[in-house]
């Protein structure tokens, strides 16, 4: 991926989590009061750097967007305001859009309704459809 698709990469996922990845100034505090920050790779202020150093592709690849329990308690602690929460939810939005082709109500067949809830599909189609 190029640098210019990393940069439109982090636009998008400040414009989503309305933070400015630049107001971060590296201080740690949303690492160290982290409940989950020991499982989670990359923990929330490298989450950061990553982004500020244009590597957004490889924060979206990682496990540690994932890992995030919403807690908010890294929000809370920054002395910059700056909510990494919602960064991480924004990082996992783009990945489930990407992913809308992945149900296709087009080839949903006679068979699929008898065989899946109907619950399952709502769910599908609201997670990996935009
Ligand atoms: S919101 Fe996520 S990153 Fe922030 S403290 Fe909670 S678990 Fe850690
Ligand atoms: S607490 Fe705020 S300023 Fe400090 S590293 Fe985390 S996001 Fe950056």
């Amino acid at each position: 991926m190029s640098s210019q698709d990393n940069s439109q990469l982090v636009s998008q996922i400040e414009e989503l989590s309305g933070q400015r990845v630049s107001d971060c100034y590296q201080c740690g505090c949303c690492t160290a009061g982290c409940p989950v920050g020991e499982l989670m790779d990359p923990p929330p202020s490298r989450a950061i750097r990553l982004l500020q150093l244009g590597r957004a592709q490889e924060l979206l690849a990682s496990e540690g967007i994932w890992v995030c329990a919403s807690c908010l308690v890294c929000g809370t602690r920054c002395p910059r305001n700056v909510d990494y929460a919602k960064i991480a939810e924004a990082c996992r939005a783009l990945i489930l859009r990407a992913k809308r082709s992945q149900v296709d109500p087009d080839v949903v067949d006679d068979q699929d309704l008898q065989d899946v809830p109907q619950q399952a599909f709502i769910a599908s189609f609201r997670k990996f459809s935009v």
